[in-house]
């Protein structure tokens, strides 16, 4: 097996960061076309683990190929084991920063440095947080972000448990919380989910989940653990108290570009921004980014996947030109 120390003498073709859909077809497509590429999968990059959003989930249904279904850890295990066999060398490092001034570009994993003519970033997203009081205190002692990673503990069975987002992640978590939970509260601020259909309804049918609109949390209260959340309805304008053992926020998520300077441009949300639909080319030659981390309109699996295709072959496009 390559010792990661052995690859700081070489300039390599491609260094893929992150390992999710997107990186993991990367890898395929690089391995195979003999480019030889080192992916550096994260170690608990960004809260999330190897392996990427997928590892947080239950049945992901709409992959093709898996006509039941497949849990997401088992299907990024495939892609992991898929990668590996194609060739890729997989690497549990989370990279620090890129330093893109010179050509080839480095990447630095504490002081390691790795050289390589092409970068492919596909670090994804993360799931953000709402700020509101008595988060900090509470976290992780009643509120989660991940009901699949926290949802089966036994402080949340038979519970009254929230839930707060109208989108597919919030749908999916609630449903997810209702089969261990005595209840589930899906707080909405607007009077309208966004969730895809078929999400909004197993929502609305699903007997253990109350929908309530128009609500914002705006308190985390309890003692020890979360007790209680303090609400407002912006449509009365009205607060009241709820007795609660569990909080988990689905509002969204934030891309992972916080280890990228400025030398590659992202939009004012911290998106990268590529050239032109259908390219995964940013801003600096040779540099690709596919995945979650430059897409805030699809956001699945697939598409994250079909753009880590795309990133290969322009990467593997971009080095043919330098020969
Ligand atoms: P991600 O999956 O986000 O993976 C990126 C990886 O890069 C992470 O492991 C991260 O730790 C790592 N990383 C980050 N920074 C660094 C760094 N500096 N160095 C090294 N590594 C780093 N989509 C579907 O199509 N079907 C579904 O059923 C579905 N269910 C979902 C359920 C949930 C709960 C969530 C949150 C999302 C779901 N999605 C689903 C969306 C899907 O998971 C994402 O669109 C997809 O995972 C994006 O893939 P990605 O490769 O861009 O990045
Ligand atoms: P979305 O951005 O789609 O939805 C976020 C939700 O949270 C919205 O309803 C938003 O409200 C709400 N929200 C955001 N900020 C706040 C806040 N401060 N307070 C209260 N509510 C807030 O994110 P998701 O994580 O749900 O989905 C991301 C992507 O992943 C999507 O493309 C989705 O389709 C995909 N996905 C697919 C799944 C599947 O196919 N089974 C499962 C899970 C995710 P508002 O609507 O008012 O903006």
């Amino acid at each position: 097996m390559t010792k990661l120390d052995e690859l700081q003498n070489d300039i390599h073709n491609v260094i893929i960061v992150g390992s999710g859909p997107a990186g993991h077809t990367a890898a395929i497509y690089t391995a195979r076309a003999c480019l030889n590429p080192i992916m550096f999968e994260g170690e608990m990059a960004a809260g999330v683990a190897a392996g990427g959003q997928l590892t947080t989930t239950t049945e992901v249904e709409n992959f093709p190929g898996f006509p039941t279904g497949i849990s997401g850890p088992e299907l990024m295990m495939n892609m992991r084991q898929q990668s590996e066999n194609c060739g890729t060398k997989i690497f549990t490092k989370t990279v620090d920063k890129i330093d893109f001034d010179s050509h080839p570009y480095t990447v630095h994993i504490k002081e390691k440095q790795f050289k390589a003519k092409t970068i492919i970033i596909a670090t994804g997203a993360t799931a953000k947080r709402l700020g509101i009081d008595g988060e900090k205190t509470f976290w992780q002692k009643g509120i989660s972000a991940c009901a699949v990673c926290d949802g089966a503990l036994p402080m949340f069975r038979d519970q009254h448990l929230v839930v707060i987002g109208g989108g597919d992640t919030a749908c999916e978590e609630a449903n997810f919380l209702s089969k261990y939970a005595s209840k589930v509260s899906l707080l909405v601020r607007r009077d309208e989910l966004r969730a895809s259909k078929v999400m909004q309804e197993r929502t609305q049918n699903n007997e253990k989940i109350e929908i309530c609109w128009n609500t914002e949390a705006q308190e985390a209260i309890g003692d020890t653990t979360l007790k209680q959340l303090r609400v407002l309805n912006n449509k009365t304008n009205t607060e009241s108290v709820i007795d609660i053992r569990g909080l988990f926020y689905g509002i969204g998520h934030e891309p992972n570009t916080n280890f990228l300077n400025e030398s590659i441009t992202t939009d004012d949300t911290g998106y990268i921004v590529v050239k032109e639909p259908g390219s995964t080319q940013t801003n600096l030659e040779g540099v690709f980014a596919c995945g979650d981390v430059q897409d805030k309109l699809y956001r699945q699996a697939i598409t994250a996947a079909g753009s880590g295709c795309m990133a290969a072959m322009d990467a593997e496009h971009y080095l043919s030109s330098l020969s």
